[in-house]
């Protein structure tokens, strides 16, 4: 009887175990998507991870809606990409009254700067992802010790498949002719991509996508496609794609397809993840540009 007993309480233990795992998840809210799925990478089932800026939107000019400061207020750790991509966040914090830590994913990452202002795009560059991880992994280890050996095992995991998507990348670039590694985006979302693997990119659009391109600033880009002989612009899926076409339309230049720059799509999308996203971009890229 006495053995019986003890074999149901071994069940009930085994019974609850899962339930109460679920309960434990750190509860960690990412700033946009493609920080969502680095996070998801780092902390595996140890974490529930949401995002505000959700797949397919637009970070730069985003206006947070009232469940974002729920969300906020019941995470037990924020990350964010800093670098002032999320211009909205000192309203949203003060609104949800949360006291959980922010972590910059940028930290040590060498910003780039646009003229007057700092390109937040610092994850275009697979090598810079690589310091977003470093930085997610140390902060869910500081906010849950308990599953530290399961953030690094994770975290290296990820890395390695970091490693092999940066060679994967700079093998594909050096497929394209030289003089053709030459492309224009609606705004200026690939410097880090642009330094770190040497295509260029020009853009009627700044660093965010906050203000319309002038006349002027059109004007320019059609003269450059023209005198450069530039051979393809891409569209965005942040961005509304008329001006790419009337660009394409009165210089030539084809159109090569959707760059994902700073949104994640939603899981039956290109991109649905980070990975996903540079070789989709790289795919584009090298399908429009190798002759
Ligand atoms: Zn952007």
């Amino acid at each position: 009887m006495r053995r019986f007993q003890l074999l149901l309480f071994c069940l009930a233990l085994a019974v609850s175990a899962p339930a109460a795992h679920a309960q434990d998840r750190l509860n960690v809210v990412a700033s946009f998507s493609i920080l969502g799925d680095l996070a998801g990478n780092v902390g595996g089932d140890r974490v529930s991870v949401t995002t505000l800026v959700g797949p397919n939107g637009d970070v730069h000019v985003y206006t947070p809606a009232p469940a974002d400061a729920q969300k906020v207020a019941n995470a037990r750790l924020l990350i964010i990409n800093g670098l002032g991509l999320e211009g909205w966040l000192p309203r949203l914090l003060q609104a949800s009254g949360s006291k959980a830590p922010i972590i910059t994913a940028t930290k040590g990452v060498a910003p780039l700067e646009n003229g007057s202002d700092t390109d937040p795009h610092a994850w275009q560059s697979v090598v810079n992802a690589k310091t977003y991880v470093a930085n997610i992994s140390d902060a869910l280890i500081a906010a849950d010790p308990a599953d530290a050996q399961v953030f690094r095992a994770n975290a290296q995991a990820y890395l390695t498949k970091l490693d092999a998507l940066d060679r994967e990348v700079r093998a594909a670039v050096a497929r394209i002719p030289q003089n053709r590694r030459k492309v224009i985006s609606t705004h200026n979302a690939f410097g880090y991509f642009a330094a770190a693997y040497g295509i260029e990119f020009i853009a009627p659009e700044g660093v965010s996508t906050e203000s319309e391109p002038s006349a002027r600033d059109i004007g320019r880009i059609i003269g450059q496609i023209k005198s450069s002989k530039i051979p393809a612009v891409f569209l965005e899926n942040i961005s509304d794609p008329r001006l790419m076409r009337r660009i394409s339309a009165e210089t030539g230049a084809k159109i090569g397809g959707t760059l994902y720059s700073d949104s994640l799509t939603a899981e039956n999308g290109e991109a649905p993840t980070y990975i996903d996203m540079v070789r989709h971009n790289i795919k584009t890229l090298t399908s429009a540009l190798a002759d």
